[in-house]
């Protein structure tokens, strides 16, 4: 892809970047991300991705805008409140970069409509608020080599990995770290979160998605960043595979 003129000046920080350049800014512009949920995750992850050049972003969520969302969701306005949040995300999405297409579904994914959904992806980055979504997602993206980046986010708090078990069958996946769910999980609406963290989060996975999608720096496969907003520690721990993982182990049953 030539870059035009406007372009050129429109991403000219990031082109000048070594690692990325012209090469890698034409790259983005042709890649596509699916990103579930336009809430606190998805919200500053799809604004970077978005205001990089990524082409083409997918974003999925059936809820609609509530006054309560606004401390930390940041991709929707006060006037926004009663929306359906994917109109809002793509109404301010294009009103930040009309270079983008922004496609939106409006309606649950679930286990029918998953694989089509993520198919014209080239990397999905999970912003759900909810362990049956994740395995969903983590589940659907061994099925479909898709690269998945996944996070969450809790109070002061959050985490941020990287699962390439459809692509490397060495790498761990979401249900390697979480086999089970929890019994009983703490939400953002009874535990609290601060939008400053979950902003934090979510413009790690925007970056974390185009190093991925370009094939430079250091990745979050196989590995998980702590981030404690908080006191101020961050550290990355491994992240183990499974023998016997019902989604990537050798005796998988999912596929
Ligand atoms: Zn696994």
């Amino acid at each position: 892809m030539t870059l035009l003129a406007d372009q050129i000046q429109r991403y000219s920080r990031q082109i000048i970047l070594k690692d990325i350049g012209g090469i890698g800014q034409s790259k983005l512009l042709d890649s596509t991300v699916f990103i579930l949920g336009a809430g606190g995750l998805g919200s500053p992850a799809a604004l970077y991705l978005a205001a990089s050049g990524v082409g083409r972003l997918i974003i999925a969520d059936n809820d609609l805008v509530e006054l309560s969302n606004l401390q930390r969701q940041i991709l929707h306005t006060t006037s926004a409140v009663g929306e359906a949040k994917v109109e809002s995300a793509k109404k301010n999405l294009n009103a930040l970069n009309p270079d983008v297409e922004i496609i939106t579904i409006s309606q649950r994914v679930t286990e029918n409509s998953v694989d089509s959904l993520i198919d014209k992806a080239d990397l999905v980055l999970d912003g759900s608020d909810n362990f049956a979504t994740r395995y969903l997602l983590n589940d659907a993206c061994l099925k479909q080599k898709k690269l998945l980046v996944s996070a969450a986010v809790l109070g002061f708090e959050g985490q941020i990995a990287t699962f390439a078990h459809g692509i490397d069958p060495k790498a761990p996946c979401y249900r390697c770290l979480f086999p089970n769910p929890p019994q009983s999980a703490p939400t953002c609406s009874t535990a609290g979160v601060l939008g400053a963290a979950v902003g934090t989060v979510g413009s790690l996975q925007a970056a974390e998605a185009i190093k991925l999608l370009l094939g430079i720096g250091q990745n979050l496969i196989g590995s998980m960043l702590l981030i404690n907003t908080f006191d101020n520690i961050y550290h990355n721990i491994n992240i183990a595979k499974l023998p016997d993982c019902p989604t990537c182990g050798s005796q998988r049953q999912l596929i």
